[in-house]
């Protein structure tokens, strides 16, 4: 599959559902792919970028953003309190924010920088004791607490368990996003982005679709 592929799926996808397009974010995750892969997705034109360690991004991407103007980076992976000055510094949108620890560094640093990234609170959906995230019956408190911080937070994100049907997972999240009163729901990869459109997911992060599988090692 391809870029224009996946951009031709999420349009006949969205219209299929009564969507906008426009109200979708598709958000290319290049982590581990090699430079060449990502420079050929530049090179079609694609802007927004996801990375899910601090680290791998802050080392290839400062020479793509030297080439393409534009470049709008998102962080999608876990992120560590002693990392959080660089990844504000770097990306346009954090979404993992998942535990008090974080949101108060976030708040320190926005209030030092007099700006902050955008905002998702991850949810672990499925309760799993290895993946990170609030946990749904925590959540609405944990918004509340960072929305009282004047942290940005624009919607929830989850990761469903792979074993599991996702739109369980999806309907949960935007559940839970209604009933306080967040408008974003990044959620959705390669395999099934379209249930999460025909959910209403406004984010999607979709990384072996577009770039092919990922090589590890
Ligand atoms: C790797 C990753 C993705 C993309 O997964 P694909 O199945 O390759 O589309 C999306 N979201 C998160 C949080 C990821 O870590």
């Amino acid at each position: 599959m391809s870029l224009t592929d996946i951009s031709a799926r999420i349009d006949a996808h969205a219209q299929a559902h009564g969507r906008d397009p426009a109200g979708i974010t598709l958000i290319a995750v290049s982590k581990v792919q090699p430079p060449e892969r990502v420079q050929a997705v530049l090179e079609q034109g694609h802007r927004i970028y996801g990375e899910n360690r601090v680290q791998e991004a802050l080392g290839r991407w400062p020479d793509f953003q030297a080439q393409f103007d534009g470049i709008d980076l998102h962080l999608i992976g876990p992120l560590q309190t002693n990392k959080a000055r660089q990844a504000v510094e770097f990306f346009s949108t954090i979404h993992t924010l998942d535990r008090p620890k974080l949101a108060k560094r976030l708040a320190d640093l926005a209030q030092e920088r007099g700006s902050c990234p955008d905002l998702f609170v991850q949810l672990n959906t499925g309760e799993e004791p290895q993946k990170a995230g609030c946990l749904p019956s925590d959540a609405d408190a944990f918004i509340a607490e960072a929305q009282a911080m004047d942290l940005p937070i624009k919607g929830l994100m989850c990761i469903p368990p792979v074993e599991e049907e996702p739109s369980l997972h999806f309907a949960l999240l935007s559940k839970i996003a209604a009933r306080n009163g967040l408008q974003g729901l990044s959620m959705g990869m390669s395999s099934d982005f379209e249930t999460a459109i025909s959910q209403g997911a406004t984010h999607i992060r979709v990384g072996s679709a577009i770039f092919g599988e990922r090589e590890y090692g």
